[in-house]
């Protein structure tokens, strides 16, 4: 076929040209005399994306998945007691993990379309006394249904307890598109991966830890071993790693971290934000809904809409891929056949959410949804027009 393949699935996400020829390099000696001028500023400078001051963040040859499961390995002993919420397919995957790794596991189980319960959390944690629980785990962007969760909130319900569990939080959908503090919402320990934010191939694993974590896993008794933070640390300082790295991923990783820099993160959260609206009133003028329940818990990175009843959302994903080389989202678990999703991070603009709205309209119309054709690329565009970015001083 020919022209381009379009891509809004939420991850991977489009990868700039800068950062695609930034890889295509022959293969290098990652145990040089100079690999760590290259590495040291890569572990600094990785950290301004978390808003990471004070602690570290190791960089795994792993998906995100990997690096959730550093975090537990390192923190966390069997039979430790955690606090949990499940509302979508990647707080479910996360649960299921954490209950696989012999933890105590209290879910609250929530609404797929809400997000973290953060009364139910300020309850529990109150009525604990003892501090049996020794962590709390927050699924900042849940991918499956376009939701964000209120960390700071996390953050507050821990502190009017002067509770000392750790905060864990998934970000892999988040970090690096929209507002995430680590330093001032007071996370231990935030998991992400390169193929999102970062706008990268899948293959890396970010974990992000404070130091209260770092001293944690001093304490932890999992057995660890390819994630051992002790391990990384020590080959890590020297600007190595204890095993082969994914060297041009990470020569990669150098350029996207220079164009975050360069956009500014307050930027790109602007940016991202606009991109979603634009989604948002597409969705509203094809009179449709998204799973999200209520505006506080819209994501601006992904938006999973619900189809009418009688109405396949795989089949206008099928539609989609088949007939206008437009890649979106499926419905997952729960949501199956329900939702379809556009995923509007990474690399992109206007005129892409724009093309992204125009492949779903015309599967949507396909597939039998009576929605007036233009509609929502239409209510996109007039967004688009008459909001301009604003350029905000660099983060
Ligand atoms: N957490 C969230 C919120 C995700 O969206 C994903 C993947 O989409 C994961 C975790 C798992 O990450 P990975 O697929 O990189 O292992």
């Amino acid at each position: 076929m020919a022209g381009f393949t379009h891509l809004f699935i939420p991850g991977p996400t489009n990868i700039p040209e800068q950062v695609r020829q930034a890889m295509n390099l022959p293969m290098e000696d990652m145990r040089a005399p100079d690999f760590p001028a290259f590495t040291l500023p890569l572990f600094n400078d990785i950290k301004r994306v978390f808003k990471n001051d004070t602690g570290r963040v190791f960089i795994y040859p792993s998906s995100g998945t990997g690096a959730w499961e550093a975090a537990m390995e390192n923190l966390l002993s069997p039979g430790d007691h955690v606090l949990m919420s499940r509302f979508g397919q990647f707080s479910h995957l996360w649960v299921d993990m954490a209950e696989r790794f012999g933890l105590v596991v209290d879910v609250v189980e929530c609404e797929w379309g809400t997000g973290v319960p953060v009364e139910i959390y300020a309850e529990k944690l109150r009525a604990d006394p003892q501090h049996r629980i020794k962590a709390v785990f927050a699924t900042h962007n849940e991918t499956a249904t376009g939701v964000t969760s209120d960390i700071a909130g996390v953050r507050s319900a821990l502190d009017a307890e002067k509770h000392p569990a750790l905060l864990f939080v998934d970000g892999v959908s988040s970090i690096g598109s929209i507002d995430f503090r680590q330093e001032e919402w007071g996370i231990d320990c935030a998991v992400s991966g390169s193929q999102k934010g970062f706008m990268l191939p899948a293959g890396l694993g970010f974990l992000s830890v404070s130091t209260k974590a770092l001293e944690a896993s001093g304490r932890a008794k999992h057995h660890r071993c390819f994630f051992s933070f002790e391990d990384m640390i020590k080959a890590n300082d020297g600007g190595y790693f204890p095993y082969t790295p994914a060297t041009q991923l990470l020569r990669g990783l150098r350029v996207s971290l220079d164009l975050i820099a360069a956009e500014g993160l307050e930027n790109i959260f602007a940016r991202h934000h606009r991109m979603a609206e634009g989604v948002r009133k597409a969705v509203n003028a094809w009179e449709l809904n998204l799973c999200a329940k209520a505006p506080k818990w819209h994501s601006d990175t992904v938006s999973a809409i619900v189809v009418p009843e009688g109405i396949d959302s795989a089949q206008i994903v099928r539609t989609a891929y088949s007939k206008y080389q437009t890649s979106l989202g499926v419905g997952l678990n729960k949501v199956a056949g329900k939702v379809f999703r556009i995923g509007h991070l990474g690399w992109l603009n206007e005129v892409m959410i724009c093309g992204a709205l125009a492949a779903a309209e015309m599967a949507l119309i396909d597939c039998g949804v009576r929605i007036k054709p233009g509609s929502g690329v239409g209510a996109a565009v007039e967004h688009f027009r008459q909001t301009g970015v604003l350029p905000v001083a660099k983060a």
